[in-house]
């Protein structure tokens, strides 16, 4: 038996549907954060297992959906320039600017890599002295010590030709943006175990009592998103709102604390812009004055770098957890993965994508 089997066990999985059911009786309304979630939730028809009064509606943890379109251009910017050397991680290499995108960059002669960590470009800086190497650091909490580890690498090896292009975000001010709005819906969260693997899950702990909403830690395969559903409602149906930990193989309360120290040491918190949702303040790190030469933004002063999103695209709205990919107009029509019109069209976590592949949901 693969490690995965009994979080996939067809058993296991109607256990959790019918207490689920048997738990249900008012209409919910409830959010995963992650991509992932989202990815899962769709690829294995979960939805339709549950009872009619649950909705569920997918949020902005797609780390190449919230990603701004300007900050793409940004890296096609650089990317584009003789000097430089650019790694990225191969997500974000076709994901559209408002041009091109960056294989397009290397496909006219540019200097693009794919790289499977951030060290791998510190080691292509230091092989490379002629080169100015910028790696793309994107993500959530979830990547962020990887990206710090490297700057630290390569501030201890005195690297003057690497820098990162910075565009890093943070779960907890978004869940406290999207609960904060005139318009939101959202009555529960299920929080993204991976990034709770590394902050632990104490931030959330004042969000669930300040906005009186559940917020469960919870896993990526079905019997443990139907587990975190299942605390979920069991909370929503009792009148109780905490933060509960669903995800107990991987998650602590404190997380990985050594992790946490690094990001303290290189990183910052700073207001942050979200595509499609725009900016929220503190959701994101830039680096601190100490590491701030490894800043690319700062190295090759790009804030002048602005961009136009499609007006047909509705990706905020679905980001928000407003409306579902099938009631975008452009969806599989005008926007499909091979021609995306927005970043949850092309990032495999992204919800659009995720609907376009497995098309099992049947109504908005
Ligand atoms: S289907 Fe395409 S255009 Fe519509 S919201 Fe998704 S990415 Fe944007």
């Amino acid at each position: 038996m693969r490690y995965l089997d009994e979080y996939r066990d067809p058993a296991a999985v109607q256990k959790y549907v019918d207490l689920i059911a048997r738990t249900t009786t008012r209409e919910w309304t409830i959010m995963e954060i992650c991509g992932g979630q989202t990815h899962s939730i769709v690829r294995y028809g979960l939805e339709t297992l549950l009872p009619k009064e649950i909705t569920l509606v997918h949020g902005p943890g797609c780390p190449v959906c919230v990603t701004p379109l300007a900050m793409i251009d940004r890296a096609i910017i650089l990317a584009s320039r003789p000097e430089i050397l650019f790694a990225s991680f191969g997500d974000m290499l076709r994901v559209p600017g408002s041009e091109r995108d960056l294989l397009s960059v290397k496909a006219a002669g540019g200097d693009v890599r794919m790289v499977y960590s951030p060290l791998d470009a510190v080691r292509m800086a230091a092989v490379n002295p002629e080169k100015e190497v910028v790696f793309f650091a994107i993500g959530f909490e979830t990547t962020a010590p990887a990206n710090a580890m490297a700057v630290r690498e390569a501030h201890r090896q005195g690297l003057k030709n690497f820098s990162i292009l910075c565009s890093h975000v943070l779960v907890p001010p978004a869940i406290e943006a999207i609960l904060s709005a005139s318009d939101n819906r959202i009555q529960a969260f299920l929080a993204a175990g991976h990034v709770c693997t590394v902050m632990g899950y104490r931030e959330y702990i004042p969000l669930s009592a300040r906005f009186r909403t559940p917020i469960v830690v919870t896993g990526f395969e079905p019997v443990d998103i139907l587990h975190g559903l299942s605390m979920t409602i069991r909370q929503l149906e009792e009148g109780r709102y905490v933060t509960e930990n669903g995800y107990t193989r991987a998650v602590t309360e404190e997380g990985n604390v050594p992790a946490q120290r690094l990001l303290q040491e290189v990183f910052e918190p700073s207001d942050r812009e979200w595509r499609g949702i725009g900016m929220i303040p503190m959701s994101g790190y830039r680096l601190r004055e100490k590491y701030r030469k490894f800043d690319a933004e700062y190295r090759y002063d790009l804030a002048y770098v602005t961009a136009q999103e499609s007006p047909l695209c509705i990706a905020g709205e679905i980001l928000k957890g407003l409306r579902k990919p099938l009631q975008c107009p452009a969806f599989g029509t005008a926007c499909t993965p091979e021609h995306p019109l927005g970043a949850p069209m092309v990032s495999a976590e992204g919800a659009c994508a995720a609907y376009f592949h497995y098309r099992r949901v049947t109504t908005p």
